[in-house]
């Protein structure tokens, strides 16, 4: 029989309802004749809440104890939806990462899987059982609790779909698949049908919270067969994951993410000389602090000294701040300035490889807007601008109709000739 691992989100399990409406989607799959191992998050915003009462008693919680908080959520959802597939007549049983051997390293709160055991859960998919095991949650090799970021169920799902070589990973969203950019912001998005590992990866990393970004990491280079569809709407197929060489490519943009979830900092007046962007990156590296857009400033004559502007993660930014005595002793600069009030509009294609004019596009999109551009990275399929949060919406619906991904009612398809 084949093997299906579907996966359900913290916003498909947010009440006992919600529950009971995914174990029926359970046991539809196994009825088609497949043997079903199940991965889920944690109920609606229990994780989110769990971080809350952490922060109510301590401002700076230890790592180890925060794992060991979050990965309870999980806990909950696994033993509840068992319960409601049993409730059905089906044979189910719950697991946590520890009890699956999902072994990881042991850097908290963002580990990385090392390997998945296979021993346990096939020995209950031999015994006809469906089984349901906690996401976002492993073990490492001393047997501490560990967590792989927010978010980081879609990538337990696909994990443990490539190790078993199964048939198809399903996940389950309360969209009904990968739209042009957030459907919740701009409800005239399009569905796509398809869409590359590689494009999706690009989205994902610039702030398409839909899919964790490793999930898809993960999913390219095992090439696992993935879909993200809804939990509500069992007959859509939602949206196909696949190789780009599986692709025709007609369109330069398939999609917009706004990530409204980073702050700038810019250390202005370094010295300019050589050693000196190696110890500040090195720094923040040893503090496990990372970097998105890096600009260094063209030398200034007259005190020779330029300035380092880069990106980090909102939730990096307490750990940062603790980090600038270190950084003025090091760099001695003039004032290290942080501002909060970004949002990066990225938007991403395959087809614009060897496409010249996407950028020149998107900046003429933004200054038509009056939109003013702070810092600018790109990739081979990735253009990302920084701008003003408060013009991020205005940015977003200019960009969606300048590439054309809102608007029209048929999907945008890949490999489809537009009309
Ligand atoms: P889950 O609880 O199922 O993991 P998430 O909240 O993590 O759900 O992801 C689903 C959400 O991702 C959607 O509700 C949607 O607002 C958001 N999203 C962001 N970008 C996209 C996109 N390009 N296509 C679809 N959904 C998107
Ligand atoms: N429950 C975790 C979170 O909220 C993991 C997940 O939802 O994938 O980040
Ligand atoms: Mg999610």
């Amino acid at each position: 029989m084949a093997i299906i691992v579907q996966k359900f989100g913290g916003t498909s399990l947010a009440d006992t309802d919600k529950i009971k409406n995914v174990a029926k989607a359970v046991v539809r799959e196994k009825e088609l004749g497949n043997d079903v191992i199940v991965i889920v998050s944690a109920m609606g915003h229990t994780t989110d809440n769990l971080i809350k009462l952490a922060h109510e008693i301590s401002k700076n919680p230890s790592e180890r104890e925060m794992d060991m908080l979050m990965s309870t959520g999980e806990q909950v959802s696994i033993s509840l939806l068992t319960m409601a597939i049993q409730e059905l007549g089906y044979k189910a049983v719950s697991m946590t990462g520890a009890q699956v051997g999902i072994i990881t390293e042991d850097t908290h709160s963002k580990a990385r899987i090392l390997d998945i055991k296979k021993d346990k859960l096939l020995e209950h998919v031999q015994n006809g059982e469906i089984v349901i095991v906690a996401g976002f949650q492993g073990i490492t090799k001393t047997g501490e609790i560990t967590t792989l970021g927010r978010g980081g169920s879609d990538t337990s799902a696909v994990a443990i779909a490539a190790k078993l070589r199964v048939e198809r990973c399903d996940i389950y969203s309360d969209v009904e698949g990968i739209y042009t950019t957030d459907p919740r912001i701009v409800p005239t998005a399009n569905k796509l049908k398809e869409i590359s590992y590689e494009e999706m990866l690009e989205l994902a990393r610039v702030g398409a919270n839909v899919l964790h970004p490793r999930s898809v990491e993960t999913a390219k280079q095992f090439q696992v067969p993935m879909r993200l569809r809804s939990s509500f709407k069992l007959d859509d197929l939602g949206t196909l994951i696949i190789g780009v060489e599986k692709m025709e490519i007609y369109k330069p943009v398939t999609g917009l993410a706004c990530d409204k979830s980073q702050v700038r900092v810019v250390i202005c007046d370094v010295p300019d000389k050589p050693g000196n962007a190696s110890k500040l990156f090195t720094l923040l590296a040893k503090h496990e602090l990372s970097v998105d857009m890096i600009i260094q400033s063209f030398a200034r004559t007259t005190n020779n000294t330029n300035d380092i502007a880069f990106t980090i993660d909102k939730d990096d930014l307490n750990k940062f701040v603790g980090m600038k005595d270190e950084i003025t002793s090091i760099l001695n600069p003039s004032n290290i300035h942080i501002d909060e009030d970004i949002a990066k509009i990225s938007i991403v294609g395959a087809g614009m490889i060897d496409r010249p004019g996407i950028a020149a596009q998107m900046f003429e999109t933004l200054a038509k807007e009056g939109v003013n551009i702070k810092m600018i990275s790109t990739s081979e399929i990735k253009i990302s601008c920084l701008v003003e949060k408060m013009h991020a919406k205005q940015a977003t619906e200019a960009l969606c109709k300048s590439f054309e991904l809102e608007g029209k009612e048929v999907a945008l398809v890949h490999g489809t000739l537009p009309d």
